[in-house]
């Protein structure tokens, strides 16, 4: 039985949109907070990401005033990754590749003491395969978050071959303290909401090249029609449409053709139009 440690500090790898969205209810829970990025804009962006959303909080009379300078100081931006050897646990949220994935779980495990316990948030990638890249297999799981991250509620945990009780314990503790409802899943692409969103999204984007109506349309249909909160459109432009393509391509590979990406969602992400994170995706986005 591994005696684990106390958590007070969490390491977030990725300041993204994800990233810094989790950095923010860490630190509204009270944790310090260490977020890592291999690029100094992204950690910038980051940074004005979460003030704006706490002074936003604080607008709406969410967050009380006088917290947002504590919260603020209890976050930390590196593009060092050793600094994350100061971390009780690991959040890695970095970009939706498998190849980064993997030598970024192999750096945390030599980075990290080897009672910490290292998650990811990625959608749809097997969470069974980083956990083998480590010599800590017990410690690992998924902590899946979704975008926005400090308005929606869930928290998918994704219990891998080897995740132990315990670890799933701690992850849920965590994810109750920032104030988020949990299901645990288990380790298969696309978890159980990645997998129907993926499908949902690519699916529009098939509509869409075959002209079945302008963007708009196909959105306001699916919404009011289906009763969803937004469209599948303006969902992917949301998610990312560069993240939303790994995410497909994964599920093809393991999941089977069902899943083959729309070639026109293709071709936004050749173009660079990935979404609302960029500016430009399906829609326009001129203020970002
Ligand atoms: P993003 O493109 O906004 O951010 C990714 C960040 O990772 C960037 O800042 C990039 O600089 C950083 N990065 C790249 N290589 C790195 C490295 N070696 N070390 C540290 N940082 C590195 O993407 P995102 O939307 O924040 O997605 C991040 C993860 O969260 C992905 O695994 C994605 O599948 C998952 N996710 C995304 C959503 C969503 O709606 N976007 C929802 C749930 C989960």
């Amino acid at each position: 039985m591994v005696f684990l440690r106390e958590i007070s500090t969490i390491g977030i790898v990725g300041a993204g949109q994800m990233g810094n969205g989790i950095a923010q209810v860490a630190a509204q829970a009270g944790y310090q907070v260490i977020v890592q990025d291999v690029f100094p804009e992204a950690l910038n962006k980051g940074h004005a990401n979460i003030e704006k959303n706490l002074l936003k909080g604080v607008q709406l009379g969410k967050i009380p005033s006088e917290t947002v300078k504590a919260i603020l100081g209890r976050l930390m931006f590196t593009l060092n990754i050793s600094e994350l050897a100061d971390a009780d646990f690991i959040i890695e949220s970095a970009t939706e590749d498998p190849e980064l994935k993997a030598e970024l779980f192999r750096r945390l495990d030599q980075e990290t003491a080897p009672d910490v316990i290292i998650t990811t948030n990625t959608s749809s990638q097997s969470v069974t395969r980083l956990a083998g890249l480590t010599k800590r297999p017990g410690l690992v799981a998924g902590m899946h978050f979704f975008n926005p991250v400090h308005i929606m509620k869930l928290v998918e945990i994704i219990d891998a071959l080897e995740t132990t009780p315990e670890t799933l314990q701690i992850i849920t503790d965590i994810a109750k303290k920032m104030g988020k409802e949990t299901v645990i899943i288990k380790d298969m692409p696309g978890f159980a909401t990645s997998r129907i969103s993926a499908m949902l999204g690519n699916e529009a984007f098939y509509m869409l090249m075959d002209g079945l109506g302008t963007p708009e349309d196909i959105d306001k249909a699916l919404k009011l029609g289906l009763n969803l909160p937004m469209g599948p459109l303006e969902l992917g432009d949301l998610v990312g449409l560069d993240t939303r393509l790994k995410v497909l391509e994964n599920m093809q590979q393991n999941l089977g053709e069902r899943f083959r990406p729309c070639p026109l969602m293709r071709k936004y992400v050749e173009a660079g139009r990935y979404g609302k994170k960029v500016g430009k995706g399906v829609y326009d986005y001129p203020d970002k």
